[in-house]
């Protein structure tokens, strides 16, 4: 380590300028984290947005943000939003997706089939990740918001999971599903160049913090049904136990810290790529850690599927996974450090 300069985070804002307002980002992670603890299937069943919001956040003009959030904050009734990017062939490499999006008068034409998203089959709308040419890579997506009831969108399915089943991970198709050139996120300009994409990326770098913030509330589960097993079991007088409860701890209070560095970063309105993913690589291990020591601890009635330890073990795993699995996390960074462009 010795020479390696510790500066990943990005400029300050310039002098002069009209401080950004603070944004909600470790609020957002400290109630991710302490939800999850409880339950992250049944946190992310809750109505809301959900990974939805932050490419609105990230991309959307004020009309849209205003059209498609603002109702959330009614409270008349309960709404979700989703977030569609994964396909059956495209989801660590994000450039295969294969759903298109082909301009037809002032509408666009979407055809396509999407899996695993959140709580789509019961959304308002669907932030759905097109293509206008493949060969163009990331540099043909565009971003949709597709609304129910839109004739096209159907074929919901509910993906078998062998955790988190408290919410529903859906696949559904796009058959000549019309969508009105009002709901293309950004707008027409946003896409010149490579911005389609850097939106996504943005999205990607609020949403990965918090997914470490919800492995570390996982994890922190798993410590305490461990402890409160080992207590019960006269297992804390053995230093080995002893010692690998305390490296858990440390190792989700780092994962926790990461993450609120990441997040703290966002609110300054910083660059924070390297951090996001930093904290996604190190919490779901962390956490996969703490619940198989659980695990472990308990023996055979741990496989029974009775326990709570074995319910967090199974849950524990989607965390490494989402939001970009911990390979591509430490692909981002590795490039990172030796300064290669993202992709
Ligand atoms: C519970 C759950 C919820 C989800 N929710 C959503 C959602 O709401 N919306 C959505 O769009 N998607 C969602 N997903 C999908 C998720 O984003 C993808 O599963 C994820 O991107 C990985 O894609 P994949 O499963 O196709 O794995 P693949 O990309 O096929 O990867 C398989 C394995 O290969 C590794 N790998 C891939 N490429 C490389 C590489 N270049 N170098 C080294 N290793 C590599 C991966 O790390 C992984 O271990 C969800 C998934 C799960 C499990």
């Amino acid at each position: 380590m010795g020479g390696t300069r510790w500066q990943a985070e990005g400029p300050a804002p310039r002098e002069g300028r009209e401080p950004e307002p603070e944004g909600r980002s470790r609020v957002d992670l400290l109630l991710a984290e302490e939800l999850s603890y409880w339950d992250r299937g049944v946190a992310v069943s809750f109505p809301g947005p959900g990974l939805g919001e932050p490419s609105l956040l990230s991309m959307g003009t004020d009309e849209q943000r205003a059209r498609f959030l603002e109702p959330f904050a009614r409270g008349d009734r309960p709404r979700w939003g989703a977030f569609a990017m994964t396909e059956p062939g495209a989801g660590s490499d994000v450039a295969a997706i294969r759903t298109r999006a082909r301009r037809d008068g002032a509408d666009w034409v979407l055809n396509g089939e999407k899996s695993f998203a959140a709580n789509a089959s019961r959304a308002d709308w669907i932030v759905v990740f097109a293509t206008v040419d493949p060969a163009l890579g990331r540099g043909g997506h565009r971003a949709f918001v597709v609304e129910r009831g839109t004739p096209g969108l159907g074929d919901f399915k509910v993906e078998h999971k062998m955790g988190l089943k408290a919410y529903e991970s859906t696949s559904f198709t796009l058959r000549d599903c019309r969508v009105p050139g009002a709901n293309l996120l950004g707008g027409e300009a946003h896409y010149a160049g490579r911005a389609g994409f850097k939106g996504a990326l943005r999205a990607f770098n609020a949403t990965r913090p918090l997914v470490a913030a919800m492995a570390t509330g996982i994890g922190r589960a798993a410590l305490d049904e461990s402890l409160a097993f080992a207590r019960e079991h006269g297992l804390l007088g053995d230093v080995r136990v002893r010692d690998r409860l305390e490296r858990v701890r440390r190792r989700l209070r780092l994962a926790r810290l990461l993450g609120l560095r990441a997040a703290w970063l966002a609110d300054q309105r910083r660059p924070n790529l390297t951090e996001a993913s930093m904290a996604k690589a190190v919490a779901p291990q962390a956490a996969f850690e703490a619940a198989s020591l659980g695990m472990e601890l308990v023996g055979l009635a741990g496989g029974r599927g009775d326990q709570l330890i074995e319910k967090l073990f199974r849950d524990v795993k989607a965390m490494d996974i989402v939001e970009g699995t911990g390979q591509i996390q430490r692909l981002i960074m590795a490039r990172a450090l030796v300064g290669y462009p993202r992709d």
